[in-house]
Parts: structure tokens; sequence; C-alpha cells
């Protein structure tokens, strides 16, 4: 087993180092975010060990250009005991586990081996309506070739259409979905949200594939020319 330990604090390191290498892995050590991917795209590791908090490039983003560059090493994120908000971070940027300082060894070799039998995480199915693509795992969104950036929410509602191609959602199901229990505001937001999803999935290609249902809700469809323009 060949783990890979980004983390920057060099007595930290150190202590992983030793720790692992006494328990038989084969340990590499990058002490920022940049070294890490470079590593982590040069060598085949069995997992990466990784500290969310480093000088250049933070964790969390490390974790998600891995998974945009589609390397599906296990990464097991180290976190602070009281960052809940970095390791849910963390785990949507495609984390598969955490452990949070201080930790034992023993739980820190439990961990490993888990991730070592689940092996390289599966990858979700890439979406498509006519030439638009999702691919749930880098979170990228194409219309043809071309990428289109979304934020989180706009993604969301995007993933929850494309789940559903041709079917009317209604305003309280998109709600339901995309927006959390703790959002009491009303379903306003849908046609707010809906408008700039349009605005940058359909308007500048000329489409209009989101189609409002009077009086029901919204319902995302193939457009016949999506095959012509394809083929163009
Ligand atoms: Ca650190």
């Amino acid at each position: 087993m060949r783990i890979l330990v980004v983390e920057d604090e060099p007595k930290m390191a150190g202590l992983l180092r030793r720790g692992l290498v006494e328990e038989g892995y084969a340990v590499d050590v990058a002490a920022n975010g940049t070294d890490g991917l470079w590593a982590a795209a040069e060598n085949p590791y069995d997992a990466v060990l990784l500290d969310l908090m480093l000088p250049d490039v933070p964790g969390i983003d490390v974790c998600r250009q891995l998974r945009e560059r589609g390397l599906r090493v296990p990464v097991l994120m180290l976190t602070a005991r009281d960052a809940v908000p970095d390791r849910v971070a963390g785990l949507d940027a495609g984390a598969d586990d955490y452990l949070t300082k201080p930790f034992a060894f023993s739980e820190l070799f439990a961990r490993l081996r888990a991730l070592a039998r689940r092996g390289p995480s599966e990858r979700p199915p890439v979406l498509r309506v006519g030439n638009l693509a999702l691919d749930p795992a880098t979170r990228t969104v194409l219309r043809g070739s071309t990428r289109v950036e979304l934020t989180a929410r706009e993604f969301a509602l995007l993933e929850l259409l494309m789940q559903r191609p041709d079917e009317v959602l209604t305003r309280s199901r998109i709600l339901e979905h995309v927006w959390d229990f703790a959002y009491d505001g009303d379903s306003n937001v849908v046609d707010v949200y809906i408008r700039y999803l349009r605005e940058k999935i359909d308007r500048p290609f000329g489409r209009s594939s989101i189609e409002t249902v009077r009086g029901s809700g919204y319902r995302l469809r193939p457009e016949p020319s999506d095959d012509a323009a394809h083929q163009a």
C-alpha cells in the first residue's frame, strides 16, 4: 500500500510518515497542495491523506481538482475536531472519509484498510439530455463542447431536471429537492433560479430547453435541433 500524505506542518507530517511506515505502508509526503496534486497525478497511490489547512491550495480544492482530473484515488481528509462545515465541503468535493485531529493511529489504520477494501470510488454516470451533459463526479456541465459554469444551487437544480427529462416538476417538488428544510421563503425562488439557469444553458446557445408548464412547473426537453446541431 502506497500512501500520499499532504500536510504542511513538518511535525505532523513526520509523525504520520513514521507511524505509517512502521505499519508497513510506503509513504510519500507533499508539504503543500500544489506538490500534492502533482504527486497524486504522477504516482499510483492507494490512498491520499489530505490535510485541509494548507498554505497554498486549500485541501478542499486539492480534492476537487483531483476529481476533476479524473483521479479516483481514495481520499481521507484530516480536519479540526469542530470543523463540521469543512468536513461537509470536503465530502462534497469528493473526499471518501475524514478523521479529526487529534486521532489515534489505530483508527487511522482502520480507516485506511476500509478505504483500500472499497477501492477507487465508483463514478456516478454522466447525465445527458440532448447535447447537454452533466457529470456529477467532476461537477461539470457541457452544452455541446462548451463548458458552462454554474453555482452550486444552479447545478443542483439542473441535476434534478436532467434526472427526469420530459417530466413536469412542480415548484414545490423542486423546492423539496434543491432547497433544504431551513428554507422557508416562497416558491418564487424556483422561478428566479430557473431564469438564472436559462441564462446559462439556453439563451447563449439560442435554445429553450427548459419549458414553463403554465400553472404546473417546469420541464426539461431535449430539443429536436440538438441532433442536427451535434452533427454540424
Ligand atoms: Ca496544515
